[in-house]
């Protein structure tokens, strides 16, 4: 089955009581048992709730693996992932991550002994490097957030295979439309939900997704024992968004081609991150595991301060100034004072997160009127 179908009818089931062809929303803590231990697979919704179930279900098909599991945050589904670990085990991440993935690692994890390695996830060697014979997990982002690197997700998980370390990428922000890493030999592939698989900027959930048996009965445990569960009405809001992520991913990325095109010509801007264009540092690897280029558009100016940039942001009308991404709305925001703010400024400028840095989520509007939008917003500069 191809994947626009999948998003339509992959793990959904009309509702065996009714016949309704939308996955109710199961609202309720508790079900009935017929017995002592006699019942229809749901005891409790901590456990299993039959509209995350459908959810969990669609998410492991489109990504192609067997175990879906969802979370009340992408960053609680993070948190899963690591509580895999025990102390005295490191991971080597990428070092252009999300700030909130950053936080996690280096203020919670880290106090309990967990050893975290930032590497620059574009050189290989440097992985190699930073493995050893603690090493549990690679976490690998990509694209990166928000400066747009692409890692190679194959050449990472051939430096660990056979070895026991496991590989997990964020696939937020290609979405398994553009880019499925378990087809490309990854353990684990996570999501933040509440960005382009909700896409309509009304829900926070996050996702893990694998194919592995042993890390699934892991992660479940977990997912059990720390509960923190999504709920059903937010199953089924994600559930809803994910029957046109295939149709919304395309019109990202075609107005995101039209965008990052409108910026690169434009002489108040220094440069423009977008896999797409030919001069990105890693655009062949995106031309070899990604479907499309997406949506997310990077740019700096070329008055490089965060007072320039401030002034982009507050002259925007269409692009609203706000965290997050994905939705169907267009997205304005400054990495640096806002989503990026708890990295310090060595580290930000090391990736190339300047001080006028500034990230669009490029909406599905018409590309004329963002880029009109943009125009103007450039005139107070
Ligand atoms: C938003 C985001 C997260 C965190 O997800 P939440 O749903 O906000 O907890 C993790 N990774 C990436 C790439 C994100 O964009």
């Amino acid at each position: 089955m191809k994947i626009g179908t999948k998003a339509i009818h992959a793990g959904v089931q009309p509702d065996p009581t009714t016949g309704a062809i939308m996955t109710p929303i199961y609202q309720t803590s508790t079900y009935v048992q017929a017995a002592p231990g006699v019942h229809k697979g749901y005891e409790y919704s901590r456990t299993s709730n039959p509209t995350r179930k459908a959810l969990e279900d669609s998410l492991a098909a489109l990504e192609n693996g067997t175990y879906g599991l969802c979370f009340g945050s992408g960053l609680a589904a993070i948190d899963c992932v690591l509580k895999t670990l025990k102390p005295g085990d490191e991971v080597v991440s990428g070092n252009d991550i999300y700030g909130g993935t950053y936080r996690l690692f280096t203020k919670v994890f880290a106090h309990f002994g967990i050893k975290f390695r930032f590497v620059n996830m574009q050189n290989l060697d440097e992985v190699k490097a930073n493995m050893n014979e603690n090493t549990k997990l690679l976490w690998v982002e990509t694209p990166t957030n928000p400066m747009l690197q692409v890692i190679d997700i194959e050449a990472v998980t051939n430096l660990v295979k056979g070895s026991g370390i496991k590989v997990c990428v964020d696939n937020t922000f290609a979405t398994p439309i553009l880019q499925r890493p378990l087809d490309l030999g990854a353990d684990l592939v996570m999501h933040s939900a509440t960005k382009f698989l909700g896409g309509h900027s009304d829900v926070v959930m996050g996702a893990l997704v694998t194919t592995d048996d042993e890390l699934a009965e892991k992660l479940y445990f977990i997912q059990n024992s720390s509960g923190a569960v999504c709920g059903p009405m937010d199953s089924f809001l994600v559930l809803r968004g994910i029957k046109t992520l295939h149709v919304r991913i395309k019109a990202h990325c075609e107005n995101g081609e039209k965008v990052a095109h409108f910026l690169k010509s434009h002489p108040k801007v220094a440069s423009v991150r977008w896999p797409g264009f030919t001069d990105h540092p890693n655009h062949q690897i995106a031309l070899k595991q990604m479907d499309g280029f997406g949506g997310m558009v990077t740019f700096t100016l070329k008055d490089d301060t965060v007072e320039a940039a401030h002034k982009v942001l507050s002259n925007t009308h269409l692009f609203s100034l706000a965290e997050s991404l994905g939705g169907v709305e267009s997205l304005i925001g400054h990495p640096a004072s806002m989503t990026h703010a708890a990295i310090p400024r060595e580290e930000r400028l090391k990736v190339g997160l300047m001080d006028s840095t500034i990230r669009l989520s490029v909406g599905i509007e018409d590309a004329d009127d963002l880029i009109e939008d943009l125009n103007k917003a450039f005139a107070h500069l």
